[in-house]
């Protein structure tokens, strides 16, 4: 069940700050608090979701897709569109997802070497 309580909800609330990209009423995008990147971005909608599954899954097609048009659209506003891009999304235990509200994380600014 989704926890109304956790890091990102409550930074939909503004009741914690993050450093903004990008926000509009369904979507926010912000800069990730411990970069693993020179630029590491988090994406998240403004809906109580835990996951991908979840997120994929949600009746409002028109929702999911409005979600990645805006990734794109933070990824051109950038440049990363021009100098190449990572983005992950982390579900269940074996990917030790941190935050239970669906994100995804968008990594670039320098070569991002191998997967691993
Ligand atoms: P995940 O392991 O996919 O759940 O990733 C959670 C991400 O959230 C990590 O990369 C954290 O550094 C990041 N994070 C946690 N708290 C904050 C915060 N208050 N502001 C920005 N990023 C955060």
């Amino acid at each position: 069940m989704y926890d109304n309580n956790n890091i990102f909800a409550k930074i939909i609330r503004k009741e914690i700050p993050c450093e903004s990209v990008y926000e509009d009423k369904k979507v926010l995008f912000f800069n990730d608090i411990n970069p693993l990147a020179k630029i590491h971005i988090l994406g998240i909608p403004k809906k109580p979701v835990i996951n991908y599954r979840e997120f994929i899954s949600l009746k409002d097609k028109d929702f999911v897709l409005y979600f990645f048009d805006k990734t794109l659209e933070v990824i051109k506003n950038i440049g990363l569109d021009k100098t190449g891009y990572r983005i992950i999304t982390n579900d269940g235990l074996d990917s030790n997802q941190e935050v239970p509200h669906f994100h995804i994380h968008i990594l670039g600014g320098d070569n991002l070497g191998g997967l691993k």
